[in-house]
């Protein structure tokens, strides 16, 4: 059986507001911010505001809406840093390296022969984070 879903994990405390995070896109049922220890420039995550563990308890209804906003914010990513390329990952429990038990899918801008740093490594400086959501948010329209 799948564990239950903990409301008090990080992701729903920036999602009720009660942390801080670089907000760059919100609509009804999705959320998007800078992830505080990038494995890449202009690393985003995408966050339903559906509340579920994962992908392995989660209403199939969450998917279509998450995954236009992965889209979008795929685009905006590639224009806003002028990327090569887009990878897209996505955690389900320990075993697979999830470490934040809300689902989220990660976005990160690549470039040509520049590999992924470490995933949940070193904190970047807000300053830095807080720029590059400017330049994504510039590249959605925003
Ligand atoms: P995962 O291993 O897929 O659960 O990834 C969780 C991600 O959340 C990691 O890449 C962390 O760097 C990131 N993260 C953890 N805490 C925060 C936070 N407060 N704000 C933004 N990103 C976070």
């Amino acid at each position: 059986m799948a564990e239950a879903y903990d409301p008090g994990n990080i992701f729903a405390k920036i999602l009720r507001g009660e942390i801080p995070s670089q907000r760059v896109y919100e609509d009804d049922s999705v959320v998007a911010f800078m992830d505080v220890m990038p494995q890449g420039v202009g690393h985003t995550l995408v966050v339903p505001k559906a509340p579920s563990r994962n992908i392995l308890d989660a209403d199939p209804a969450t998917f279509g809406p998450l995954f236009a906003v992965v889209q979008k914010m795929a685009v905006a990513v590639k224009k806003a840093f002028n990327a090569d390329g887009v990878t897209l990952m996505q955690f389900n429990e320990p075993a697979s390296g999830q470490t934040v038990f809300h689902l989220h899918v990660h976005v990160i801008p690549r470039f040509e022969g520049v590999p992924l740093k470490p995933h949940s490594g070193q904190m970047e400086k807000p300053e830095v984070l807080a720029e590059n959501a400017g330049k994504i948010r510039a590249a959605l329209g925003n």
